[in-house]
């Protein structure tokens, strides 16, 4: 994009990472301070908020996993009708807008309308997990890959994934809206031949003072999950580089129930 469009850009789909404002991009905070609008999702935190510009309009957009496609399209319709009215337009979202962050619809609705846009990454959920797990994503000889899923698909419920490519391919799996899905999806990755001993992570509300951590492994982590109730987000993530503590906590767990 030339440096032309990006000074006609009135609408930014903006990034706003886990919920930590420290974890903002300077861009980011730089932009939420010059809004004139803010359409932000209900994931967004309030200290995020609260950086917004005095003066500015907070739209509360709400969308969490499994509201309708109806939903998404007023969204697209309001983010145009502000741009063309001349407002410079921030489009907030949780974690990284290009991430499980229906920002397609919003892109193509922009585009249609001829209005020009910029997009500004933030900090998405499986890296703010590993960060406060303290736990690399990647690790040599162990795990070549990463893999980010969705645990909820369009139609509800667990969508179709290529279980023994997943199963089989050796990296590690971060899993977007799964904490509902996760007996399923475990079931499957089992049956497709991934050892129920797989290291298995849950953190809820990563990078937020609610922050919670629970290890096991595929086998063990369903149950974990339904009896810890998290409340907040949810990421899961599964493989060998979840391997050292995992591991040793489970082992633990098991010695203190049996
Ligand atoms: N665009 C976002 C993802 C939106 S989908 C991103 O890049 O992070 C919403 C899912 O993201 C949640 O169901 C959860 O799986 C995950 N998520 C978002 N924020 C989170 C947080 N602070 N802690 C843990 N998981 C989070």
């Amino acid at each position: 994009m030339s440096a032309e469009t990006l000074k006609m850009a009135s609408v930014f789909l903006v990034g706003a990472g886990p919920g930590d404002p420290d974890l903002l991009t300077v861009k980011a905070l730089r932009l939420l301070r010059e809004a004139d609008v803010v359409l932000h999702d209900s994931l967004v935190s309030e200290k995020i908020l609260e950086l917004v510009s005095n003066g500015a309009r907070l739209v509360d957009v709400g969308k969490r996993c499994g509201k309708t496609s109806a939903a998404q399209a007023d969204i697209c319709r309001l983010l145009v009708r502000e741009a063309q009215s001349g407002q410079r337009v921030v489009r907030l979202k949780g974690g990284d807008p290009m991430v499980f962050g229906r920002a397609t619809e919003e892109m193509d609705a922009l585009r249609e309308a001829g209005i020009a846009f910029e997009v500004v990454p933030g900090i998405t959920a499986a890296t703010a997990a590993a960060s406060a797990l303290q736990i690399s994503l990647t690790r040599r000889e162990v795990a070549r890959s990463v893999h980010f899923l969705t645990g909820h698909g369009a139609a509800g419920g667990l969508p179709e994934h290529d279980w023994a490519a997943l199963a089989r391919g050796g990296g590690t799996l971060a899993v977007y809206m799964g904490s509902q899905t996760l007996p399923g999806l475990a079931a499957h990755l089992i049956e497709a031949g991934m050892a129920p001993d797989m290291p298995a992570v849950a953190v809820e509300s990563a990078a937020l003072p609610g922050q919670r951590v629970l290890r096991g492994t595929l086998g063990s982590l369903p149950r974990l999950l339904a009896t810890a109730a998290p409340s907040g987000p949810v990421l899961l993530l599964i493989g060998q580089a979840l391997e050292d503590e995992a591991v040793a906590q489970d082992a633990l767990a098991s010695a203190v129930a049996g």
